[in-house]
């Protein structure tokens, strides 16, 4: 690095690394089940009309329908540049930097922790039980944090949390801090939502994107629930303009009656070739399903997991190594894709373990 930058950058961020996300980690590939993405791709069109004029901060018209979906007031909401930014309004709203801390429960979504170490807050870290649930009591023996984040369900374990657990979490920071609930894969386990208990508790705050179900991931668009409180906080920081025209227009149309009718009908295709996908690779010698499968993805364990990578990666056909994850060594994600991508995945793996002497 030239000597300019190293003069000047930011102590917490000398050995800072940039998020690894599924597209910076492999640039070819011919299957992409390693970013949670939907195998559908829907139709949107576009009007220009308005392109000449600087969009609204919080376009109604997206924030009203997204309102009417999660069953909260228009009051209690915020679209935001996907669910990514939520979080980091979030860290930037409510945690002083050199001072604050988060709290996170690995293994877990990874932007949690990377958003709050560029903005030089703490992260301290309360493992989920061997069995992938909450550890209620060292998370409420913390005493020192500002928002404690929980995934639910929760990404790479595709578990969700004991609805007794996250009411004692919730009662016990009351007074001291937000609950962050990420249900970014809600859509999949669509009954387990807290979204109707904010007005139960002025501290839960719950995360939403258009990424995952929606099929939206190009888009960026998410929302953050909560308090009127909260939100007004975060309309502090937020920029002027979060919202690109032509992202408002799709977000609006992704959201109306259509729009939900046919994500709902995706949703029941991907949970039916989820289940295929889970079954088959249960049935592979060697390998186990690890945790839940409340998401649109398959989590599982191989003795192959390197060279099973390795080979998949070789083929086009790219998952996601989660072995460096608390307690997932030895652990492979698989996104559901469509039936082509996932009758693909199962014969490759064949091929390999074929290849490998053992037979299935
Ligand atoms: C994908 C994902 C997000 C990010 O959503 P964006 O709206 O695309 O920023 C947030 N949380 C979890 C748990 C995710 O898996």
């Amino acid at each position: 690095m030239s000597n300019i930058v190293n003069t000047l950058l930011n102590d917490n961020l000398v050995n800072l690394k940039p998020y690894e996300s599924a597209r910076r980690l492999f640039a070819g590939g011919q299957d992409w089940l390693n970013a949670n993405e939907s195998p559908f791709a829907n139709e949107y069109s576009i009007d220009s009309e308005r392109f000449n004029r600087y969009p609204a901060c919080q376009p109604e018209a997206v924030t009203a329908a997204y309102a009417d979906y999660a069953g909260v007031d228009i009051s209690e909401l915020l679209v935001t540049r996907g669910a990514d930014e939520g979080i980091e309004l979030l860290i930037r709203t409510f945690c002083t930097p050199g001072e604050d801390n988060i709290l996170i429960c690995p293994p877990t979504y990874g932007m949690y922790a990377i958003s709050a170490e560029t903005c030089n807050v703490g992260v301290k870290k309360v493992p989920l039980k061997p069995d992938f649930a909450l550890d209620t009591q060292a998370i409420c023996a913390q005493n020192d944090v500002n928002l404690v984040f929980i995934c639910a369900p929760n990404n790479p374990t595709g578990t969700t949390v004991d609805p007794a657990d996250l009411e004692q979490i919730l009662t016990h920071f009351a007074d001291s801090a937000l609950v962050v609930v990420d249900e970014a894969y809600i859509e999949f386990d669509k009954d387990n939502t807290r979204a109707g208990q904010l007005t139960r508790y002025p501290n839960l705050v719950i995360l939403r994107t258009l990424s995952k179900a929606f099929a939206l991931a190009g888009l960026r668009c998410g929302f953050t629930l909560a308090n009127r409180p909260v939100i007004q906080a975060l309309l502090k920081v937020i920029a002027p303009y979060p919202l690109a025209e032509p992202v408002a227009q799709i977000a609006e149309q992704a959201l109306s009656v259509a729009g939900r009718t046919k994500v709902e009908l995706q949703v029941e295709t991907i949970n039916r070739h989820k289940h295929w996908l889970q079954e088959q690779i249960a049935a592979l010698p060697g390998f186990s399903i690890t945790g839940d499968t409340r998401a649109n993805f398959v989590l599982f364990h191989s003795i192959h997991n390197k060279a099973l990578m390795a080979y998949l990666v070789e083929h086009g056909m790219l998952i996601r190594d989660q072995s460096k994850q608390h307690n997932l060594e030895g652990c492979l994600r698989a996104t559901v894709g469509n039936e082509a991508q996932n009758q693909r995945l199962i014969s490759l793996i064949n091929d390999f373990l074929q290849q490998t002497g053992v037979s299935a």
